[in-house]
């Protein structure tokens, strides 16, 4: 960007900023049934744009339909609906016990929004992470500017028409573009950021916001671990392991990154994923219409050199021009291969394995704390063992990424995976400041906490004793 662009660019975001800081202070997004009509006209909006969200999706990285509204579209309505249902109940302000030491008083919870907003969004769930937060921030009364990644094009485009449709730019506004936008957007002041993205772009996020003390969500991603034990059945467990992993091509930042199965079920396990691998996607998975495509040729380089000097048990096909690998079951790689260093975030399935448990914290405490955590067995302490003894944002027991579909877990990482939780009424809380309020009474007012202290120790202490 040349220094004249620069200049303009950075001259309408901080116009963007500044209408939408009269607007917040104008007090008219606290009006919960203002609020909750541009919620059900956004509402109105995404379903008259059902077609044209699961063309763009398509388009951009050939996701199927059935994809496209199972793990986007249809989450994103449900938000709404619940958000639309529960606004009023969520925003209201909480009474709360008082404590001896308030006597007499009448104390609150308010909610209260944080003001103006950024939302920076990835593109491998395009529509559903630009959307569920931003529908969120707004049922809390924030304003919001939100960027959609630059990689899916359509689908962005698709974003900024929605919202261009239903809200004043001066209440939310979808701004388009890659790292200059974002770098432009970062050096604003914003009452609160939210990002979704990698854990080394997350960092020079959290710097941008150390500048003005704005707090930040930071949803990352990191290699989520999958240990299998030899008490399951191992026909389910490849079942849900091929979905789970290669949904998305993989691109899912709770996809399982690697296996770590027990030495003795290896290669039974690595026999019925290939078969359970041709069902799903047939003998050439490129030309499935249900396994989508990496989303540029970058990331097809960046899984090429990931699987240089691997032991391939199935697959490893790459047709770069169309963006494409097959689903791929590496055997047993170095733990100090780029392989097991990096998040793969494609369909590349390493397969680890164990005999005693001292193996498996080998693995995993020598990589970062994972966004996800899944464990196969039915050795009930076992899994409590593993469950408890790691620290990972969330997990499933038997099963991969349905954590995600429950809006009443709170969703977010831990370390380097990332710090705040939202989804259903916990992205409504993330986006509201909480501030308490004691209404005191005026009926009694002791002289005891006024000076002078003197002779008024012991009774001091008895009340912390008894009532503190
Ligand atoms: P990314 O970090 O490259 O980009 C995310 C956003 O940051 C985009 O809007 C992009 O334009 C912007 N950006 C890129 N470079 C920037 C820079 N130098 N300065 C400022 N902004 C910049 O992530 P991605 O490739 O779009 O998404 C994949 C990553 O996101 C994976 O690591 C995945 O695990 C993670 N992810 C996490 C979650 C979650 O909920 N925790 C969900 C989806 C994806």
């Amino acid at each position: 960007m040349n220094t004249f662009k620069k200049t303009l660019v950075l001259d309408t975001i901080s116009n963007i900023i500044s209408h939408q800081r009269g607007f917040f202070k104008s007090q008219k997004t606290k009006d919960l049934d203002y609020r909750l009509s541009l919620l059900k006209a956004l509402k109105v909006e995404i379903l008259a744009n059902e077609q044209a969200v699961i063309d763009a999706l398509n388009k951009d990285f050939k996701k199927s339909e059935f994809e496209a509204y199972l793990s986007e579209f249809g989450i994103v309505i449900s938000e709404l609906n619940l958000a639309i249902k529960h606004l009023k109940k969520w925003a209201k302000p909480k009474r709360i016990k008082s404590s001896l030491l308030t006597f007499p008083s009448k104390d609150y919870l308010y909610q209260e929004p944080f003001g103006t907003i950024l939302i920076l969004a990835p593109w491998n769930y395009p529509f559903l992470l630009a959307m569920e937060p931003l529908i969120m921030a707004l049922a809390a009364g924030n304003t919001v500017v939100v960027k959609p990644s630059e990689l899916t094009v359509h689908t962005s485009k698709v974003i900024t028409r929605i919202i261009k449709n239903v809200f004043p730019e001066s209440h939310a506004t979808s701004i388009e573009g890659g790292v200059e936008i974002s770098t432009a957007l970062l050096a604003q002041k914003w009452d609160y950021i939210f990002f979704t993205g990698s854990t080394k772009i997350g960092k020079i996020v959290a710097q941008a916001a150390a500048k003005y003390l704005t707090p930040v969500v930071l949803e990352l991603g990191g290699k989520s671990p999958c240990i299998i034990d030899d008490s399951v059945n191992l026909k389910l467990v490849a079942r849900r392991l091929v979905w789970g992993k290669f949904l998305n091509g993989g691109q899912t930042c709770i996809a399982p990154d690697y296996v770590i199965a027990k030495s003795n079920i290896k290669q039974e396990l690595i026999a019925v994923l290939k078969t359970e691998i041709l069902r799903r996607y047939g003998e050439n998975p490129e030309g499935s219409a249900d396994f989508p495509r990496i989303i540029n040729k970058n990331n097809i380089k960046r899984l090429e050199t990931l699987l240089m000097d691997s032991s391939i048990a199935f697959g490893g096909e790459i047709n770069a021009n169309e963006c494409y690998i097959s689903p791929t079951i590496v055997d047993e790689p170095n733990l100090n291969s780029q392989l097991m260093q990096e998040e793969i975030f494609g369909p590349i399935l390493p397969i680890l394995t164990y005999d005693t448990e001292e193996d498996i914290e080998q693995i995993i405490w020598n990589i970062e704390k994972p966004l996800s955590f899944y464990v196969f067995s039915n050795n009930t302490s076992f899994i409590k063992e593993t469950i408890e003894k790691y620290s990972f944002g969330g997990g499933v027991i038997n099963d991969l990424l349905i954590h995600f579909g429950n809006h009443r877990l709170p969703f977010g990482g831990v370390g380097a995976s990332g710090m705040g939780k939202y989804h259903g009424k916990h992205g409504f809380d993330t986006f509201s400041n909480t501030k308490p309020i004691v209404k005191r009474g005026n009926w009694f007012d002791p002289s005891f906490r006024y000076a002078p202290y003197k002779g008024k120790m012991s009774l001091l202490r008895t009340v912390f004793k008894y009532f503190g």
